[in-house]
């Protein structure tokens, strides 16, 4: 009797869902066509695999081996200025010697001509330190022309596969050009017919759902998207469509239910049924 009357209750609100509140069943529908193009758009973009993240890995590669080949040779620059500088020095040095080998024709005793020699030997030296120097940085350019040397390779390699991607990449997005292009434009038509205020929160599910299901149908009991069950009178307010009603648990957007087959409502009755009977069957031994 109860049970009879709980169908006609629902039969009662669904004729008054459809006289009433066609429009958030419209809005629903929208939102679930909406949802049907972008699943199909993600299949597509998961069609092409790794590739399009593959070449902007490969990409960021590249640009961070141009920049250490940048840094390397803006190094042996460094060095090579450094090198100028030491020579030069030499050159000065070279010259001071010359004048102060003229000074020492000129002395006028013998504590003037061990100071000007102590001059010339002082700019020996540095024209030995300089000769030092000028090895030990020729040692540094041959070193980091070597390293040069290796990131040039790499980057040659790393253009190479480069090119072989996104050739890949260029005939898989032929193969699917079409479909996309056709999806998009539907996607166009279906934006304009969808609720702004319920197309924000969608866009927000879709952004933070890893499946990219922001709009889902309850099936066998279960919310679509997180497949946590759903309260049978929360499921008769889904199917009546007078409001929006989301998932308590991920939040998604119920937009109907799937009627359950006649197999799997028996049996949820049957399991009904056994957990009463141990529970009644606990409540005997625990009275005894
Ligand atoms: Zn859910």
């Amino acid at each position: 009797m109860l049970k009879k009357s709980v169908v006609e209750h629902i039969q009662i609100n669904k004729l008054m869902a459809t006289a009433t509140d066609t429009t958030i069943a419209q809005k629903l529908e929208a939102l679930m066509k909406l949802q049907g193009i972008d699943s199909s758009l993600d299949n597509i973009l998961k069609g092409r695999g790794d590739l399009p993240e593959e070449v902007r890995d490969l990409e960021d590669e590249i640009a961070g081996l141009e920049t250490r080949l940048a840094k390397f040779q803006g190094e042996v620059e460094n060095f090579n200025i450094q090198i100028n500088n030491y020579r030069n020095a030499k050159k000065d040095s070279e010259k001071l010697i010359v004048k102060y080998k003229e000074q020492q024709m000129n002395v006028r005793n013998n504590r003037e001509f061990d100071a000007v020699s102590k001059e010339i030997e002082l700019q020996g030296l540095e024209m030995e330190i300089a000769d030092k120097r000028i090895k030990e940085i020729e040692f540094k350019i041959l070193n980091k022309n070597d390293e040069i040397g290796g990131v040039e390779s790499n980057l040659f390699e790393r253009n190479k596969d480069l090119e072989i991607k996104k050739k890949e990449l260029e005939v898989i997005i032929a193969e699917s050009e079409e479909d996309e292009q056709k999806l998009l434009k539907d996607r166009e038509k279906a934006l304009k017919s969808a609720d702004e205020r319920l197309l924000k929160s969608y866009t927000k599910l879709r952004d933070n759902a890893r499946n990219g299901l922001a709009v889902v149908m309850v099936s066998r009991g279960a919310c679509g998207g997180c497949f946590s069950s759903v309260p049978p009178q929360r499921q008769t307010d889904i199917k009546d469509k007078k409001k929006i009603i989301v998932c308590e648990h991920c939040g998604r957007i119920l937009a109907g239910v799937n009627d359950p087959l006649p197999g799997e409502v028996k049996e949820k009755k049957t399991r009904a049924t056994k957990v009463s009977a141990a529970a009644a069957a606990a409540t005997a031994a625990s009275a005894e």
